[in-house]
This record gives structure tokens, sequence and C-alpha cells, in this order.
């Protein structure tokens, strides 16, 4: 099954997708987390997409685009994929659509997550990672068990995201209405697009998702 989770920044299309690729084997593409692997091996494309994400705007569709491409035809794509974080422009939706049409792919789901401006701007800003495994904090909502080592490894290093804070929030929270918005009704028309409620508590996001992919 090969599906869409829609949504503005922080609205938790990361952790959904997580727990769904470990329920079901079905590979997470993050289009944000392949950017990042970019910009920490320094490569010319991470170093110009750096100061695009710093700034909070949308790397170019074309890099985009080629990006998933690639990744699609990866084998462990093979047995289905969680997109999040791409498509964010129409004409990312519509490159996907030839994509997977040339690859003889459907598109079953398209899954939005909705939550207010205000509520994201707290989880974005409070939001930390453990370094070694990766495991998602946040300094209200979620502290590690025994302050700064993870619940997970007991690593005692933890990131932030260089774009998680206030300033550079608001201008993504802007690009997601100005440019990504625009996608649902593309979606609602083509009949694969849901809504679920993203300010409900984790589990029950995860089970009304479930409810919609058949799964529960
Ligand atoms: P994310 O981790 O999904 O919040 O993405 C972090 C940043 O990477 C975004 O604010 C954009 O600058 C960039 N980015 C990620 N995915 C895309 C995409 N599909 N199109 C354009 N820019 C993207």
């Amino acid at each position: 099954m090969n599906l869409i989770l829609l949504g503005p920044p922080g609205a938790g299309k990361g952790t959904q997708a997580k727990r769904l690729e470990e329920r079901y084997g079905m590979v997470q593409l993050s289009t944000g987390d392949m950017l990042r692997a970019q910009v920490a091996g320094g490569t010319t494309l991470g170093r110009q997409a750096k100061e695009i994400m710093d700034r909070g705007q949308l790397v170019p569709d074309e890099i985009m685009i080629g990006m998933i491409a690639e990744r699609i035809d990866q084998p462990d794509a093979k047995g289905g994929f969680i997109l999040d974080g791409f498509p964010r422009t129409v004409p990312q939706a519509e490159a996907l659509d030839r994509m997977l049409a040339e690859k003889g792919l459907r598109l079953e789901h398209v899954i939005e997550m909705r939550v207010d401006d205000a509520a994201l701007v707290e989880r974005i800003t409070g939001r930390f990672t453990c370094a070694k495994c990766g495991q998602g904090y946040h300094d209200r909502f979620k502290r590690p068990k025994v302050d700064s080592i993870c619940d997970v490894c007991g690593s005692t290093e933890f990131t932030r995201r260089a774009d998680d804070n206030a300033e550079t929030v608001t201008r993504r929270l802007a690009a997601y209405h100005q440019q990504t918005a625009p996608i649902l009704p593309y979606y609602r028309e083509r009949g694969v697009l849901d809504s679920v409620d993203g300010m409900a508590e984790m589990d029950r996001v995860t089970a009304e998702i479930e409810r919609i992919i058949g799964r529960s």
C-alpha cells in the first residue's frame, strides 16, 4: 500500500509514519530527512538546501521530484511506502502521479492531519531528538524519564533541528498554507483524501489512520 501523510510541520507526520512502518512494513520516505542527510554529508545539494531550509522556504520542485523518483525505485519501497513531507506543491503532486503511473503503482490513501497553527508553534519549538537513536522528545510534552538521558538507548546527546525556531516555524507554516494546502482539493477530487484530527492524543490518531487504511 502506498500512502501520503499530509499536514503542516509539527502535525505528527513523522511520528505516525514511523508507527506504520514498524507495524506494517511500509517504508517511510521523508524528504526532510533526505535533505538533512545531504546537509550532514556536506554535499553541494546539502549546502544549497540548508540555506533554503533555514529560511523556512521550500526547496525547488525539480530537486525534490528527482530525489523522490530515485528513492521510490529502491528495493525497500517495493512493499509500499508512506510519503512524509512530499508532495508539498501542486507541481510535485502532478509529478508524483506521472511517476506512479509510469511504474504501474497506485496511491491508495492521502491522509491529512489537521492541527491548529498555535499548537504547531508550541509543538515544534519544544522538540528535540536523541542524537544516537533518533527517539523524539519535547520540552513540555515528553521529557526523558531521567533528565538528559535517552529512555531508549541511554545516550546523553540530543539534537534540535536548526529550523525549529519560532521565526522559521512561522515561515514554514506560511509556506504550508500558501503552497501545500492547495494540494488538498487536488486529492479530494481524485477521491483518495481523508482527514484526521491531529490535535487528538497520539494513539487515537494512529487508530484513526489504521481505520482509514483498513488495518484496524
Ligand atoms: P520537514 O522535515 O518535512 O519539515 O522538511 C524540512 C524542510 O525541508 C522544509 O521546511 C523544506 O525547506 C524542505 N523540504 C522537505 N520536503 C520538501 C518538499 N517536498 N519540497 C520542498 N521542500 C521540502
